[in-house]
């Protein structure tokens, strides 16, 4: 017999649960289930990037990644005091070898209409210091950049959602959907048996695999290919304390190789951006070599010897049916797709992390 809940959540990456921990505090009558694939929440992109809590500069002023990143990074200061969940504001500087770089201002001139705080030119005393260890001519400080500890962060949310009554399956599969009498029938695999979760709502927060699953909902649209971005540990560790992220690509598709700190200390360098058909985390020795082009054009005293594979995540692009790149986050609900009570999040890359509990809002919003 089908089990009935209000509110199915499919995938329990930080979108899902962030909806999850959110629906059920703002709705505590509501019984929602969040199902995720894996053993792990966070096993795919959420476990798998940079860690970075971005501060809005890159992005469109007014479009979504603009809007939820600046409001995300808020929200996670303050679920940060409220939960106990480790930032570090560690800063973040962006480095160009080039004098008077255009590439570089424009950045900063995209930094001040995106409102974004705390953002400068670093002065020529300082640069000075820095060409100990970068080839860097000017440089921007954004102050607010920081980490976070994600794998922390779904710990005490997962606790509080369950604590709320809410209701996780890890290793449960959605493997079929259909709608029928306006309910959704969800069928998911586990180990050993099949079961059925019908629900009067339905959110898509599967990531990676979110445009196969809509598809299920005969909403084809939309296609989709991905994005590997391999990861590099590095020894002896340079000791750097802020982040250093060179000039991004021209269409943002990648912020650029950068330095990354972890909650021990660590360095590590990344994400490469490469295309690739399927998710496969497996990573081959020669990415270092590709990798060291471009680490070595901007960190001084960095050996290809210094460098080892460490892990990799993958990136979701979405296309229109001409082929045609999505830029922006996709947040759609039944004025766009005519699927009553289905709600889907597409295109989730970076900054989906940063983005996450504002981007649960505008779930909980249209409910
Ligand atoms: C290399 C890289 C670097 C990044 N760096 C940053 C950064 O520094 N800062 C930042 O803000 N953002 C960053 N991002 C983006 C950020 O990681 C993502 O936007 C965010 O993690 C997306 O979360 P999600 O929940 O949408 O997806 P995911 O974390 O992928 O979660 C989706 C979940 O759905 C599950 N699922 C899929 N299909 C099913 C099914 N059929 N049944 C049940 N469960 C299913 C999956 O197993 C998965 O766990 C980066 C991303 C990458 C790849």
């Amino acid at each position: 017999m089908d089990t009935e809940v209000d509110i199915l959540i499919i995938g329990g990456g930080i979108v899902g649960l962030m909806c999850a921990y959110k629906l059920k505090k703002n709705r505590p009558k509501l019984e929602v289930v969040l199902i995720e694939k894996e053993q792990y929440l966070g096993d795919h992109s959420t476990g798998r990037n940079s860690c970075v809590l971005h501060s809005g500069l890159y992005y469109a002023t007014n479009s979504l990644k603009h809007i939820h990143c600046i409001e995300g990074h808020k929200q996670w200061l303050s679920l940060s005091k409220e939960l106990d969940i480790p930032i570090n504001l560690c800063g973040k500087y962006i480095i160009t070898n080039k004098v008077n770089d255009s590439e570089l201002d424009k950045l900063y001139q995209q930094a001040i209409a995106n409102n974004v705080k705390d953002i400068h030119y670093v002065d020529s005393k300082k640069i000075a210091l820095l060409k100990q260890d970068l080839y860097i001519e000017e440089a921007i400080f954004s102050k607010n950049t920081g980490i976070i500890d994600i794998g922390d962060a779904l710990k005490k949310l997962r606790y509080r959602f369950e604590a709320d009554g809410g209701i996780i399956l890890t290793s449960h599969q959605m493997i079929d959907l259909e709608i029928k009498s306006k309910h959704f029938k969800t069928t998911i695999k586990n180990k050993d048996n099949t079961l059925k979760i019908s629900s009067q709502v339905l959110v898509n927060a599967s990531g990676l695999e979110a445009i196969n699953i809509r598809k299920k909902l005969n909403l084809d649209d939309m296609g989709n290919y991905y994005a590997k971005g391999n990861y590099l540990k590095v020894s002896p560790d340079p000791k750097y304390k802020k982040l250093i992220y060179p000039i991004p690509d021209k269409d943002l598709s990648n912020l650029g190789i950068h330095s990354t700190i972890d909650f021990e200390g660590r360095n590590r360098f990344g994400p490469s951006y490469q295309l690739c058909d399927d998710i496969d985390y497996s990573m081959k020795n020669s990415c270092i070599e590709e990798m060291f082009k471009s680490i070595s054009s901007n960190f001084k005293n960095i050996e290809m010897s210094m460098l080892s594979l460490d892990y990799c995540g993958i990136r979701p692009k979405v296309v229109d049916q001409n082929g045609l790149i999505k830029k922006d986050f996709i947040f759609n609900t039944e004025e766009f797709h005519k699927i009553d009570n289905y709600y889907e999040f597409l295109g989730i890359e970076s900054p989906g992390l940063t983005a996450a509990p504002s981007l649960a809002d505008l779930l909980v919003q249209n409910l």
